[in-house]
C-alpha cells in the first residue's frame, strides 16, 4: 500500500517539526499555503504556532475557503496547539477579528493557561496511546472548556499550582486536537494514532 500524503499547513508555526514527525512515521508529506496543495490530500495537520496569524495568512493566501470546505467534506485533521485553536467552531480570548475552520465541536479558550504558568511540561496519560504517559509541552497554550456530544476526550491535565483538571486532548470523528506539541518531543505516538484515523477514513 502507497503510503498517504499528508499536508501539512504551512503558512506559520511549526510546519518542519510536523514534517519531521510524519515523515519518521511513514507517511509522505507535503507542505501546504495554496488552495490546489490541498488536492489529493488524504488528511491535514495544522501546526503549532499563532492562531491569529496563521488565520490572517490562510485569508490572503486563499486557501482558507477550500481548507473549510474539505474539513467539512470529511478530511481527515489533526492540529497541535495553533491547530486546535484553528479547528475549533468556539474560541475564548481570541482577538476581534479572530476566525477559525472550525470542525471540532469545541469551545476553547486561548492562552488559556498563560496567565497562571506561561509554558509548562508534564506528563499526560493518553487514552487510546499504549505505552505510558506522554511527555507533554505546554506553550501558552489553550484548553478546552466545552465539548459537544459527538467529541471524545482523550487527554486531561491539571496544571501546576491548581486543582482543576483542564481537557487537552480532543477527538470528533476524523478530526483530532491537542494542547500542546508532540511534534517537538520525538514522542510519535499521537502522529501515528492521526495515520491510523487517516487510514481508516
Ligand atoms: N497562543 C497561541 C495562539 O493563540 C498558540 C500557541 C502555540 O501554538 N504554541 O495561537
Amino acid at each position: 500500500m502507497t503510503a498517504p500524503l499528508v499536508g501539512v499547513l504551512a503558512l506559520q508555526g511549526d510546519v518542519r517539526e510536523h514534517v519531521l514527525a510524519l515523515t519518521a512515521c511513514g507517511a509522505r508529506v507535503r507542505t501546504v499555503r495554496r488552495p490546489e496543495e490541498l488536492d489529493g490530500l488524504a488528511g491535514i495537520v495544522l501546526p503549532g504556532g499563532e492562531s491569529t496569524t496563521i488565520d490572517k495568512l490562510a485569508r490572503i493566501f486563499g486557501v482558507r475557503d477550500p481548507l473549510v470546505a474539505a474539513l467539512r467534506g470529511g478530511l481527515p485533521a489533526y492540529g497541535s496547539c495553533a491547530g486546535m485553536i484553528l479547528l475549533a467552531d468556539t474560541v475564548l480570548d481570541g482577538t476581534p477579528d479572530q476566525q477559525t475552520f472550525g470542525g471540532l465541536d469545541i469551545t476553547v479558550r486561548r492562552n488559556a493557561f498563560g496567565r497562571q504558568v506561561e509554558s509548562f511540561e508534564t506528563d499526560v496519560d493518553l487514552e487510546g496511546v499504549d505505552g505510558g504517559p506522554a511527555h507533554a509541552v505546554f506553550i501558552r497554550a489553550p484548553w478546552v472548556e466545552r465539548v459537544g456530544p459527538g467529541v471524545e476526550v482523550w487527554g486531561a491535565v491539571t496544571p501546576p499550582g491548581t486543582t482543576t483538571s483542564r481537557i487537552v486532548a480532543v477527538r470528533q470523528g476524523v478530526v483530532m486536537a491537542t494542547s500542546f506539541h508532540p511534534e517537538v518531543t520525538g514522542d510519535l505516538r499521537i502522529h501515528r494514532r492521526f495515520l491510523d484515523l487517516v487510514e481508516g477514513s
